[in-house]
Order: structure tokens, then C-alpha cells, then sequence
């Protein structure tokens, strides 16, 4: 069956309704692209699909085992052990060395701080980020930024990658980069990729794409509700 499955979700902020019974299934592997106009629900789909909030109806199922169900404390440890998340801006902690950023994940998962480091700095050679792993976040350029956020979210090697506009902050050349960067490592390492973006050339190097527009999912070859 599928790795990551939303069934019939709806979700509302208040009165403002964000996703309408919106389905998807994502294959173990997949590359994924979420489109859609702003404010259509990518976000909130991508969040729901995280279990970073519940939606109001419908399930949400990673590996068979509904998600939007779990305790708190059992969702947040399977978003720490399974699941790794790339922002827009790369959302690092800018006082603490690029090395710090990357090790953090492991460190809050209890990995002893050798070995939280010497990984950290096995994937900051990989990323050809080694000579940076002394600065502090803050000083990088976008991209470098947004290379330790990758980093940071392979770590922990997790099975499925969830990413809003990656790119989206960065000029166009070295957005794709990161983005090739991403999906590269992902085919290494078998990893499932959800990306939100609005660049169709990121969304080129999916291997899917879905469209979401106004709370529902559509698949823009199919041209009609996915179910
Ligand atoms: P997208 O990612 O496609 O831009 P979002 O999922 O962020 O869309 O937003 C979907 C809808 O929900 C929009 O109408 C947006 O204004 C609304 N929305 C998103 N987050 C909030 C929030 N925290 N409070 C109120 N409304 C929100
Ligand atoms: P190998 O290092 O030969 O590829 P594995 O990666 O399968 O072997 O697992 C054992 C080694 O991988 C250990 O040295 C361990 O420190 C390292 N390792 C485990 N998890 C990670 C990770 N998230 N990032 C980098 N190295 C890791």
C-alpha cells in the first residue's frame, strides 16, 4: 500500500476552510510536487500530511497506521525518527555553527554527541559544506542555507522528507541545485519526497505532481479530483 496516505481531509482555520476532502496517496520513493495557486492549501496539506496538525475530518495513514489519531507525544516521535523537514529560509538556528544545526536533530534524539557529530560532518562533506561547519548560520548566503537545511533534515535518515518551496527563496540557478541536491539524495537513499512549490522546474524534477486549488487536490494530467 502507499507510505503516506490523506483520506477525504478537510481542515478549516475558524471559518476559512483550507482543505475540502482532499485524497492523495504518496509510494514509498515517490518524489512528490505540490502546486496551486497561493492560499490554495499546499501548506496546510503538507502540515496535515506531517502530522504537524490534524485535520478536522478524514485520515491522514504513514505506513499503514493512522497518523491523526496518535497521541501527541507519539506523533512528535515518529516526526523526529521518520520524518525530515526543509523550510522556505532554511529555518536554522542562526547562534550555533552550521555543524550544530546539523547535529541537533540527533543530539534531541538522544544519539551520543561524538556520533551526532561525526554524522553531522559526514553530511556536511557530502553537500560540500565542510569548510562551513564552524560559522554561524546567520553569516551564509541563501543557498548554503538552504544546503545545511537538507542536511539537517537527512541526518536522521529519514524515510520521508517534507519540504515547503525549498527553493522559494532562492534565485532560480541555485534553487535548482538544491533541488536536484534534493532529489539526488533522495534517490540514493530511497527517501520520499513531498515538496510544496511554484517553480514548475522544481516540479520537473518530480517524479508527480499534483495540483491543489482551493482546498482540493487535482491531478493536472488527469484533470479531474483524484480519489
Ligand atoms: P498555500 O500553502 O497554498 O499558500 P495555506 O495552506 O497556507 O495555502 O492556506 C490555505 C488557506 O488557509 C488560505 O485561505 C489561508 O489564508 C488560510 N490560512 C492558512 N493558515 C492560516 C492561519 N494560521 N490562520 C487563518 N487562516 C489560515
Ligand atoms: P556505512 O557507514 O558503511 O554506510 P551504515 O550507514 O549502513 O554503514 O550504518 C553504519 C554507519 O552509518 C555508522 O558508522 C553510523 O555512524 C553511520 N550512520 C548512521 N546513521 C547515519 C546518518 N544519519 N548519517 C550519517 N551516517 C550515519
Amino acid at each position: 500500500g502507499p507510505l503516506l496516505e490523506a483520506r477525504s481531509i478537510d481542515r478549516s482555520y475558524g471559518r476559512t476552510p483550507a482543505l475540502r476532502e482532499a485524497s492523495l496517496s504518496v509510494t514509498a520513493g515517490e518524489i512528490l510536487a505540490i502546486m496551486g495557486p497561493s492560499g490554495s492549501g499546499k501548506s496546510t496539506l503538507l502540515h496535515c500530511l506531517a502530522g504537524i496538525f490534524s485535520p478536522d475530518t478524514g485520515e491522514v495513514r504513514f505506513d499503514g497506521r493512522r497518523l491523526d489519531t496518535l497521541s501527541d507525544a507519539r506523533r512528535s516521535e515518529l516526526r523526529r525518527t521518520a520524518f525530515g523537514f526543509v523550510f522556505q529560509f532554511g529555518r536554522l538556528v542562526p547562534e550555533l555553527t552550521v555543524a550544530d544545526n546539523v547535529a541537533l536533530p540527533l543530539l534531541l534524539g538522544k544519539v551520543r554527541r561524538r556520533q551526532a557529530y561525526q554524522r553531522a560532518d559526514g553530511w556536511l562533506r557530502r553537500l560540500e559544506l565542510d569548510e562551513l561547519g564552524g560559522r554561524r548560520t546567520g553569516e551564509l548566503s541563501g543557498g548554503q542555507a538552504q544546503r545545511v537545511a537538507i542536511a539537517r533534515a537527512l541526518v536522521t535518515r529519514p524515510k520521508v522528507i517534507f519540504a515547503d518551496e525549498p527553493t522559494g527563496a532562492l534565485d532560480s540557478l541555485t534553487g535548482e541545485k538544491v533541488m536536484e541536491l534534493l532529489v539526488g539524495l533522495a534517490r540514493q537513499e530511497g527517501t520520499t519526497v513531498n515538496v510544496v512549490t511554484h517553480d514548475p522546474r522544481v516540479a520537473a524534477s518530480a517524479d508527480r505532481e499534483v495540483l491543489v486549488r482551493d482546498g482540493r487536490i487535482t491531478d493536472p494530467y488527469a484533470g479531474e479530483a483524484v480519489r
